[in-house]
């Protein structure tokens, strides 16, 4: 007799790590703030035409102590540095970071003195998106990417 056969009639079996890891990837709750140009595109993404609430993201948090997930939507200029770093620390864990666009993945076109070269010189970034402006198309391609990359993610970590 098979193992199927002796769990009764509407019992599931799975693992915690695929339990958690569905919901979590399921319901990130994202921080609301924006730094540059990037950012229309990303409030776009939230709207009724690309509805990012199919993938149970609708509620863009105010305050990072409620939020998961990090988009850093512009570029990053050296003095906001320190507060995307303190915003960031302020989130529970497990948090997790996507770089939208060319300024906040490499400081794009401002290779100055005021811009960061890249927001994963201060913050671990998962994915990041390519494009200047990615389209609201790209951001969401870089959330399915980060969902997947969180369904192989362990609890026990
Ligand atoms: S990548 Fe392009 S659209 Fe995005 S913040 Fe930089 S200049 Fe603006």
């Amino acid at each position: 007799m098979g193992l199927e056969e002796k769990v009764p009639d509407g019992v599931l079996l799975t693992s915690v790590d695929k339990m958690v890891n569905w919901a979590r990837k399921s319901s990130l709750w994202p921080l609301g703030f924006g730094l540059a140009c990037c950012a229309i595109e990303m409030m776009s993404a939230f709207g009724p035409r690309f509805d990012l609430a199919r993938f149970g993201m609708e509620v863009m948090r105010p305050s990072p102590r409620q939020a998961d997930l990090m988009i850093v939507s512009g570029r990053v200029s050296n003095k906001m540095a320190p507060v995307l770093i303190r915003l960031y620390e302020q989130m529970p864990s497990p948090k997790w970071v996507i770089a939208m666009g060319a300024c906040a993945s490499t400081g794009g076109v401002f290779n100055n003195y005021a811009i960061l070269q890249g927001v994963d010189k201060i913050l671990p970034v998962d994915v990041y998106v390519p494009g200047c402006p990615p389209r609201p198309e790209q951001l969401i391609d870089g959330i399915v990417k980060l969902q997947e990359k969180i369904k192989k993610e362990s609890v026990k970590q």
